[in-house]
């Protein structure tokens, strides 16, 4: 069995024994790998702090050529994620494990939305700014990673025929045909919402520019409802809710409660 370097960020652990861990790595090289990670909640352990939850790190480790778990050898912590005075930056940072695990299969490398989810943890990692810009940074980043995986909704045509839907009172999103309809086609259609002009017109502004996320000013009201679009838009994509997702949205909701 030959062992492999790999830069990984680590997207979950689940206890295996006393002492043991089972990890599973986000890596640039391999993709999703799942490896039992020996010791490692032994007090002196190997691995350090290298496994804490979304730390970026370097691992070796023995490639299983069977359905079996991989065998972590070593990991070397390069980054940690560090919780901030935001909970919801943590959040984020679960948020962004979460779609790494759905939105990819086994031993597929995608450098791409590895490094896309890199920079994002790094962002949220000690998060000092204001929530606003977590909840548009966390859209920005689904918007990168569903276009990566080949899941990008349509947001400016429609879907089904692609017509350049006119910018015109609100749209008809279809969430199981990946986007915005136009009239003659949401017609029959099941899973339809009515998105507003607003909402799209952000929506659009994050898939389209890198840095958008910054300064978008959006109302609250706004940014919940892109909140609640992205979250159904993932319930049916992977067939269930994310677990992290309500409490992106509860966020927003327990602020507007607060300020009212
Ligand atoms: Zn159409």
């Amino acid at each position: 069995m030959a062992a492999d370097n790999a830069q990984a960020i680590v997207i979950r652990t689940v206890p295996f024994s006393e002492t043991s861990a089972v990890v599973t790595l986000f890596t640039r090289e391999f993709g999703k790998l799942r490896a039992l990670a020996k010791g490692a909640w032994r007090q002196k352990s190997a691995f350090d702090a290298a496994l804490d939850l979304l730390s970026s790190c370097q691992v070796l480790v023995f490639r299983k050529s069977s359905d079996g778990l991989d065998l972590l050898a070593e990991a070397r912590l390069e980054s940690r994620f560090r919780v901030g005075s935001s909970l919801l930056a943590f959040h984020g940072g679960m948020y962004v494990a979460e779609l790494l695990d759905v939105l990819t299969a086994d031993a597929d490398p995608q450098t791409e939305l590895f490094d896309n989810a890199e920079k994002t943890l790094r962002e949220l990692s000690d998060y000092d700014g204001h929530d606003d810009q977590i909840q548009t940074l966390v859209i920005r980043t689904e918007l990168e990673m569903l276009r990566m995986a080949g899941h990008a909704p349509m947001l400016k045509g429609c879907a089904e025929c692609g017509m350049l839907l006119e910018n015109r009172g609100r749209t008809a999103f279809g969430m199981l045909d990946g986007g915005s309809l136009c009239i003659g086609c949401r017609r029959g259609k099941r899973s339809v919402v009515s998105v507003s002009t607003d909402a799209m017109q952000a929506l659009l502004s994050l898939a389209e520019s890198e840095n958008s996320w910054r300064t978008l000013a959006v109302s609250d009201a706004i940014r919940g409802e892109m909140r609640a679009i992205m979250n159904t838009y993932f319930a049916h994509l992977v067939g269930r809710r994310l677990k992290i997702a309500p409490l992106l949205l509860s966020s927003l909701r327990s602020r507007k409660t607060r300020s009212s």
